[in-house]
């Protein structure tokens, strides 16, 4: 973990020599003094693979011959990269932008862009953005790392701990489901986010160990729903390692049926945002898993690598727009062509179509008037703890009339 500047290691990935000199004398002056150079991807992904020279903060050009700067950043994401980057480019503002985008949506922190010629200016503004997230210890930032033991300590304990984020319906503003998004109580560090421990239990090979976890609580939870006669479908987040072993599918068969719940109010989202190893394992899992009725959503669609690939292989139920996409998406003419492209696959083939990251009313009215079926977001409904649902499903009916978000209220005349 780089606590400061002084030990913050950098790496800067540019094919041009003079550029990499250039660049490394305006990071020492500046006081960063572990300074890396590479001339190609594969070198700098060397140095990414050892821990003695992984980089804390990667400055990396867009236009390289062989590998490219969007190719490296894939690569980046396989490794889970939780460093921060800052794109240097000759390209125009746009394509700068558009660039960030995605490597936002890749979940990888992006601090911004440098247009060349670089500007010592520049560069200290970016870095100035570095410096104070790491005083603040900002997410994505210079954030702890744990180890196995403390995960699988903490899934034994009890101390993973499962939210619910509220998905409605655009049309009648109906609570239609939830999704599960499950948070660490640490007892020392507090609520410690999945962006900090998922990707390592994939690493240490504990991911199927968390996601039963999660799943139990869930299943349970969702049992208490119906009991209460709640029509809410729940969703689960499954990690493509998941699907890697035959035995996922039984484990959650078995889980379902042991909690009681029905799998049609089951919904799995898979993220598609990860290479998968066999691709014939994964497609057979989730094959069988929808022909005992668990719903299948595809996660943070829009992002990965293969999404078209996996629409015509694996049977989705839901296609989720990633939140990159939705957020201002009414008024970034870019988001909003990619916004439009993705609703209109979802219709095409029959998926709801569900926006993430809904956070303003001009998101939401731009939901009602392209007709997405479903939102979730912070202008809906902050994650929360189960016992925490009802309370808010009285403020969001209230909210609805107060703020007219929708035009028919469910089981109401038009
Ligand atoms: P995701 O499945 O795409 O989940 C949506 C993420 O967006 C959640 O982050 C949620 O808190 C956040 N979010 C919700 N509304 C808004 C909004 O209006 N604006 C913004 N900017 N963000 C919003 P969270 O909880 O930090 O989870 C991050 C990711 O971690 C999830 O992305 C999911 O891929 C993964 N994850 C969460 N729980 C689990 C789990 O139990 N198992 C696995 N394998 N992965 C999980
Ligand atoms: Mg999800
Ligand atoms: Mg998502």
């Amino acid at each position: 973990m780089m606590t400061d500047i002084s030990t913050t290691r950098i790496l800067i990935l540019d094919d041009d020599p003079f550029i990499l000199k250039l660049l490394a004398r305006m990071l020492v002056n500046l006081g960063f003094p572990l300074v890396d150079c590479c001339e190609n991807g594969v070198d700098a992904l060397k140095l990414l693979d050892d821990v003695a020279t992984r980089p804390d903060l990667i400055l990396l050009d867009l236009n390289m011959p062989g590998m490219d700067g969007i190719e490296f950043v894939r690569h980046l994401v396989e490794r889970k990269f939780t460093g921060s980057l800052i794109l240097v480019s000759g390209e125009d503002e746009r394509m700068l932008k558009t660039t960030e985008k995605l490597v936002q949506a890749h979940k990888i922190p992006i601090l911004g862009y440098l247009q060349k010629p670089v500007q010592p200016e520049a560069l200290r503004m970016q870095l100035m953005k570095l410096a104070s997230a790491l005083s603040k210890g900002e997410e994505g930032i210079a954030r702890k790392t744990y180890d196995a033991e403390a995960i699988r300590n903490a899934i034994d304990a009890g101390d993973m701990v499962n939210y619910y984020q509220p998905k409605v319906r655009v049309d009648t503003g109906a609570i239609a489901g939830v999704e599960t998004l499950v948070r660490w109580h640490h007892p020392v560090d507090g609520v410690i986010y999945p962006s900090q421990f998922v990707g390592a239990a994939e690493r240490y090979g504990l991911i199927d160990h968390l996601t039963q976890a999660v799943l139990r609580q869930a299943f349970a939870q969702a049992g208490a729903w119906q009991k209460l006669g709640c029509d809410l479908k729940v969703a689960v987040n499954v990690s493509m390692d998941n699907l890697a072993s035959l035995d996922f599918q039984d484990t959650v068969v078995m889980l379902a049926a042991e909690a009681g719940v029905h799998p049609s109010g089951i919904v799995l989202e898979i993220t598609e945002s990860q290479l998968m190893e066999d691709e014939r394992v994964s497609l057979e899992i989730l094959t069988r898993l929808r022909l005992k009725r668990f719903h299948l959503s595809i996660d943070d669609f829009g992002t990965g690598h293969s999404s078209l690939a996996q629409l015509r292989d694996i049977p989705f139920d839901e296609l989720k727009i990633d939140q990159g996409f939705v957020h201002r998406a009414s008024e970034d003419e870019t988001l909003r062509a990619i916004y439009d492209a993705s609703l209109a696959l979802a219709k095409q083939l029959n998926m709801e179509a569900v926006a993430e990251g809904v956070e303003s009313r001009e998101d939401w009215e731009l939901l009602r008037q392209t007709g997405c079926d479903l939102a979730q977001g912070n202008f809906i409904a902050r994650p929360m703890l189960a016992g925490e649902l009802n309370e808010w499903v009285k403020k969001w009916r209230v909210r609805i009339e107060a703020e007219a978000l929708v035009v028919r209220i469910e089981g109401q005349a038009q």
